[in-house]
């Protein structure tokens, strides 16, 4: 027998040898979205396949699953190597569940989908993308199948970017939130304040000075741009290769003057918490669900990027880049700009109060899809009644529906309620910060965002996936999920005006 040590060091070899795998995969992919031509899909799909194929074979080699075994039978095993070796199990259990002809399958279809889904949402044409999603869908259902539940085929999927949550308890929160968001919304729609954010869509902002700006702002927050960078995608995202190699994309448009500002600061959040991530050990030496990974986007992004405080600080900055664009415009004027509530189409250029409610129409929906209670022939009109009753507003087309979002060509169900996840613990890790850190609000008026930052490294990143996320921000802050802090948040931001 070898000695304890020997087998941890055994074991944290093959966990690093995995990461590797996984690193180079997520290369691949960023590189898919950023620079790769068109023609390179088909390629780097079958390329992605292979290597997908490799890694289900290290994870799911009997000798890992002994030394895991005889590891958690250890008592001496100290509790961070203890929580590694509990999370790699987690990882090879579901795997262990899947066929290597499914993963296999399942990477080609996604490769696919996404480009049918580029070229149909170009031109507006879900037709384009139907096969690519039926094959998505079909496999996805396959997969929760063969990774079990007990009647309920959305929770394995759920489970895969939220560990722990299920549809049950998951469903009677975001019905409160919804509860109370209606109304709100009701509020700030009947009278909305006269339009003063033209200035925003003026055909002025230089795409180029507007990513410039956006490396200053990120900078600001503290991401480690040695350990990082910004590119341009269709699609914003950050993918973490490893803590010191954190990978940002944006997008900017010369007629929209905010939104490249928010991608930059929604995805900079992602990045510092990946670069907050620890080293190791290996095997928990990652997020701990995508649900708080969201909630770190989200904090950056609205509690303290759509706040007055942030740009007391930095409005002269953005000013001094665009003097045409905000000539005449001063800091009130910008904030009021910025945070104007609105019942709109597009999610992701959505406000903080309806964004949620985007999320429940695509929470509802792809759980009628995964229960097979919605074909996907009928998805573009089933999306455009859901955005009429939910959101009070119908789409004109699919572009600006149905096909607004990569998440279900990537074979991403189960993944769009960590938003709503995420903006629940983004608004109760930020109460609990305001508790610890009573000048934060005066530190961030001074372009001072370190000890937030620090608080959220120490209380939130440096965990990894040590705890499961509740635990994370139970611990951090004496409450896990609830609806409670959002909506006192929202309420106190919005429900005044
Ligand atoms: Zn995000």
């Amino acid at each position: 027998m070898p000695t304890l040590d020997a087998l941890w060091t055994r074991f944290d070899a093959a966990v690093k040898e995995l990461a590797a795998l996984e690193h180079i995969d997520a290369v691949a992919g960023w590189d898919q979205e950023t620079y790769m031509p068109p023609k390179g899909a088909e390629a780097r799909g079958e390329a992605r396949a292979v290597l997908r194929g490799v890694a289900h074979e290290k994870l799911t080699r009997p000798e890992l699953g002994e030394w895991i075994a005889t590891l958690e039978a250890s008592p001496e095993l100290d509790s961070s190597r203890r929580a590694a070796v509990r999370a790699v199990k987690r990882d090879r259990d579901r795997e262990l569940k899947l066929p290597a002809r499914l993963v296999k399958e399942l990477a080609q279809a996604q490769g696919r989908g996404v480009e049918a889904w580029k070229v149909a949402r170009r031109e507006d044409r879900f037709e384009h993308f139907r096969p690519a999603l039926e094959r998505l869908i079909a496999l996805k259902r396959e997969q929760a199948d063969a990774l079990g539940h007990a009647g309920e085929r959305y929770d394995p999927l759920l489970d895969a970017s939220e560990p722990g949550m299920t549809t049950a308890r998951l469903q009677p929160v975001l019905e409160r939130l919804r509860a109370g968001l209606v109304p709100l919304v009701e509020q700030l729609t009947a009278s909305p304040p006269p339009a003063e954010d033209a200035f925003l869509r003026a055909d002025a902002w230089d795409v180029d000075t507007q990513f410039d700006f956006s490396l200053e702002l990120i900078r600001g927050l503290g991401f480690d741009l040695e350990a990082g960078r910004l590119d341009r995608s269709a699609h914003p995202f950050c993918s973490g290769l490893a803590p010191t190699d954190v990978r940002l994309t944006t997008r900017l448009f010369r007629d929209d003057g905010a939104s490249a500002i928010f991608s930059a600061l929604h995805e900079a959040g992602h990045g510092l918490y990946e670069q907050g991530l620890p080293a190791s050990p290996a095997g928990t030496a990652r997020y701990a669900s995508m649900g708080l990974h969201e909630s770190q986007s989200r904090l950056w992004e609205n509690f303290v990027g759509r706040s007055q405080d942030y740009w007391v600080f930095w409005f002269p900055r953005l000013q001094a880049r665009f003097p045409a664009a905000l000539a005449g415009v001063d800091v009130d004027r910008w904030v009021g700009a910025i945070n104007r509530v609105r019942r709109s189409l597009i999610r992701v250029e959505a406000d903080e109060v309806t964004y949620n409610l985007h999320i429940l129409v695509r929470f509802e929906l792809e759980l009628a899809i995964v229960r097979g209670e919605l074909p996907a022939a009928e998805l573009p009109g089933a999306w455009r009644d859901a955005y009429e009753r939910v959101l009070g507003i119908r789409p004109p087309d699919d572009r600006d529906g149905v096909l607004q979002d990569i998440h279900w060509a990537w074979g991403e169900f189960g993944y769009f309620p960590t938003y709503s996840i995420g903006n629940m613990y983004a608004a109760t890790l930020m109460a609990g910060a305001e508790r610890a850190l009573p000048t934060l609000w005066d530190d961030v008026a001074r372009g001072e965002l370190a000890p937030l930052r620090d608080w959220l490294r120490a209380h939130v990143h440096r965990h990894g996936r040590a705890l499961d996320a509740d635990t994370i921000v139970t611990n951090a802050t004496g409450s896990g999920l609830t609806e409670v802090d959002l909506l006192a948040h929202l309420r106190r931001k919005f429900g005044a005006r």
